[in-house]
């Protein structure tokens, strides 16, 4: 069994949010392919590249079951800083959810980016939860 951390744009697949793994700071982010090795326009995030599984990142407290996810001070920092990169990449807004294997997204929230990030901060990333992100409004336009 396993925590996927799977992440993905709203609007563009061909958004390589993959890229994101090569800035320092962020955790890895792997492209989800198909079983012909095609792309899927999904993304799995973890702190050791091995794959989908983020169960490293989980502290030794952590429980299926919970409410929340309880993820270790350093990744939580790291995963601020990647959907925080992510974000960037995603002016339309990106999907995050952390499921464990056979469990089913319950329930779906619509949240700003900034807000998303203070939920991370604070450990409280829902369990079969669906977060639908959207990214910093674009910015005021100026030089009129
Ligand atoms: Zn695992």
């Amino acid at each position: 069994m396993c925590l996927t951390i799977e992440v993905s744009s709203f609007t563009n697949y061909e958004i390589n949010i993959g890229s994101i793994s090569n800035v320092d700071g962020a955790l890895f982010v792997s492209e989800v392919r198909n079983w012909r090795g095609k792309p899927k326009g999904k993304f799995t995030i973890s702190n050791d590249g091995e794959g989908c599984c983020a169960c490293s990142m989980l502290t030794d407290d952590a429980d299926w079951d919970d409410k929340y996810w309880d993820i270790k001070r350093e990744d939580l920092i790291g995963l601020a800083f990647t959907v925080k990169k992510i974000s960037g990449l995603c002016p339309e807004g990106f999907e995050f959810a952390a499921l464990w294997a056979g469990d089913k997204i319950e329930k779906t929230k619509l949240i700003s980016i900034q807000d998303f990030v203070k939920i991370i901060e604070s450990n409280k990333i829902e369990n079969k939860t669906q977060y639908k992100i959207a990214s910093a409004e674009p910015a005021a336009s100026v030089d009129r």
